[in-house]
């Protein structure tokens, strides 16, 4: 029985195989996504209008003791929507495939989580290198510490955006208290240092005005504030409306 064996065959499915350079150690992919259109992250509208292209690498499995990488095509899309804050955003390929921002494919990302959750940090990056995979001693330490952080600053943001909905000024320094701390920080020590006007915003029109006001409101805060972030923020309180 012969076997036909074809290299497009590797590319994660959901991505379109376009051409491949081998060498003895390494298979290069370029690949591209199957969609004509994708979704804007902040508005949820989805966009035709290419802008511009660029590669970005992710490492895949290896395949018979050979690294493999892909070279992903990356659409910039133009924002169509008139009031939404992104102009430009590039094309995601789905967290199942390549996850946002990540320079993994889902199905390495998989395995490193399980390799971390089952030896922990060091002995989890030294046995990946045995088996070829691609990831630095940092990606498997410091990967907990990261997600967690992530998490929690989803959460207090949205409790800070329940206080807001509620007026409920008491539970504002609890809340600075938590978020001091984490991801955002710096958004919750501004508010320390200017408690008077946002207990104003709480108590006033925020809860009852119409979205662009909240918005409005939110920039000046975040401007007073400078690093807060204000497209997550921005995300939650449309989400919330
Ligand atoms: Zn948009």
């Amino acid at each position: 029985m012969r076997t036909h064996f074809r290299i497009s065959s590797l590319v994660p499915s959901g991505l379109l195989f376009q051409s491949v350079s081998d060498s003895t150690d390494s298979i290069i992919l370029l690949v591209r996504s199957r969609a004509a259109k994708a979704r804007c992250p902040l508005c949820g509208v989805g966009s035709r209008r290419v802008h511009s292209r660029y590669i970005r690498s992710v490492a895949d499995l290896p395949s018979a003791g050979r690294a493999v990488q892909l070279r992903l095509v990356t659409r910039r899309f133009t924002c169509e929507v008139p009031h939404c804050r992104r102009r430009i955003f590039a094309e995601r390929f789905g967290e199942r495939v390549v996850p946002a921002r990540s320079r993994r494919t889902a199905r390495l990302e998989y395995i490193v989580h399980h390799l971390g959750l089952a030896l922990g940090g060091r002995p989890a990056a030294a046995l990946a290198r045995r088996l070829m995979l691609p990831v630095s001693n940092d990606t498997l330490l410091h990967r907990r510490c990261h997600r967690g952080s992530l998490v929690d600053a989803r959460y207090l943001i949205e409790r800070f955006q329940a206080m807001v909905r509620q007026k409920a000024v008491a539970e504002l320094e609890p809340w600075i208290a938590a978020a001091g701390a984490g991801l955002i920080g710096s958004f919750a020590s501004g508010i320390l240092k200017d408690k008077a006007a946002v207990c104003a915003a709480i108590t006033e029109a925020w809860s009852n005005g119409q979205t662009e006001g909240q918005i409005t409101k939110l920039k000046l805060i975040s401007q007073m504030y400078g690093r807060a972030k204000i497209d997550l923020l921005q995300a939650r309180l449309i989400g919330a409306v």
